[in-house]
């Protein structure tokens, strides 16, 4: 049997006024994805436990068949193995964004979009000002999204569970001081925040960035903070191999995380312009070797965090055509197979971010037995009356 998953990232949303009240899905002209609950079922999962921040680190994690709950130990491990940085059981990953504060305030969770380049200068200075020691380590990134990793020596860390960090994009403009690291070692944290801000100022590039009006980095911002999650293999816990096709490198490093091959496709951008039969394209292809394909698609997702409707319905409908029709297709013309289409989370027009709740779900394909609907999108989902837990979604699918 053959499987396949297509995640459009955050395509769940709410009715639309510019959409003459209807939800994106319901807008978007998608027959291929009407077909999957015409010849199958459709319901409700959902994938982002309330108590944790709406993202797909935890939505995606859910939908492969992991609850968050219990596995998911921060953002920051996830992109430590999306950079192949492997992590000892004792050691922690934090995420290490360079910023620009002033007078108190989170100005920009960017620095203004700050250049690698300058990036990887101040990231190597606070190296070097940590010389002697073997327990900090800075790891270079892209732009502003770099780690911190802390090597143990057999000691355990200073932090725990209860270490409590914000995400310096939840705060735009406010006060850092009432946001700062609370918790066990978050004087380390603290201290070794305070320690950036004269390393950056005098930093004579980064001073130099300020003067042509754009704005430096004046500090680093530590969060996201965890160890390696404990995921048991996916091949272990499902008796499946899979790959998986994304331009995100949380996707690419939970993947790494579950034992999934990584596979690229040259074109995908991870923005509304990616090349998405290309995508469908490889998914076939990956299919002969594995048993399931998981194509994520971010264009949905950064659709809604654009607020423009028009766009997110277009996305939708490029979905449908270019990979879940082809993806459909070949899978009928192969033999026994399952087709799955999930968005990780709802991403609302009209906040323009991740938000909890239901999405909706449709299966379709041997031994699935069609239920009555015949339309992929929210409310159809709800009058089905199946709303599961998100990481119970996985174990449906691949039932039987
Ligand atoms: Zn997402």
């Amino acid at each position: 049997m053959k499987y396949a998953l297509i995640i459009p990232d955050g395509a769940a949303d709410e009715r639309q006024e510019s959409l003459r009240g209807r939800t994106p899905l319901e807008a978007a002209w998608t027959p291929n994805m009407d077909t999957l609950v015409r010849e199958g079922m459709i319901g409700q999962a959902d994938h982002v436990p309330a108590s944790m921040p709406s993202g797909s680190d935890v939505g995606t994690m859910s939908l492969f068949g992991y609850d968050p709950h219990k596995y998911h130990t921060g953002r920051a491990p996830i992109e430590a193995a999306a950079q192949g940085i492997e992590l000892g059981p004792l050691d922690w990953a934090i995420r290490c964004n360079l910023v620009h504060v002033a007078d108190g305030r989170m100005r920009s969770f960017t620095a203004g979009q700050i250049p690698s380049d300058l990036a990887r200068e101040l990231i190597q200075l606070l190296q070097k000002d940590q010389c002697g020691s073997a327990t900090w380590k800075y790891h270079a990134g892209v732009s502003y999204r770099n780690l911190l990793i802390y090597r143990s020596r057999g000691e355990s860390a200073p932090f725990g569970p209860e270490t409590k960090t914000v995400p310096p994009h939840d705060i735009p403009d406010q006060p850092i001081e009432s946001h700062l690291p609370q918790g066990p070692g978050s004087t380390e944290l603290r201290g070794l925040m305070d320690r950036s801000r004269p390393i950056f100022a005098a930093s004579a590039l980064n001073q130099e960035r300020g003067r042509h009006g754009e704005l430096p980095a004046t500090q680093t911002w530590l969060w996201g903070l965890g160890k390696t999650p404990a995921l048991e293999p996916f091949r272990q816990r499902f008796g499946k191999t899979a790959a998986v096709i994304t331009a995100v490198d949380l996707l690419r490093g939970l993947a790494r995380l579950l034992g999934w091959q990584v596979i690229d496709v040259p074109g995908a951008t991870g923005y509304v312009d990616t090349d998405y039969s290309a995508k469908g394209r490889y998914a076939i292809d990956a299919l002969k070797t594995v048993d399931l394909v998981v194509v994520h698609v971010e264009a949905s997702d950064e659709a809604s965090h654009e607020g423009d409707a028009a766009k997110k319905v277009e996305v939708l409908e490029r979905i449908d055509a270019d990979i879940v029709g082809p993806l459909h297709r070949f899978l009928k013309s192969q033999g026994d197979y399952r087709i799955l289409v999930s968005p990780d989370h709802p991403t609302f027009l009209r906040t323009r971010t991740h938000s909890h709740g239901y999405v909706p779900f449709t299966i379709c394909g041997t031994g699935i037995v069609a239920d009555a609907a015949t339309t992929y999108d929210e409310f159809t989902a709800k009058r089905s009356k199946v709303a599961i837990s998100g990481h119970e979604l996985m174990p449906l699918f691949l039932a039987g």
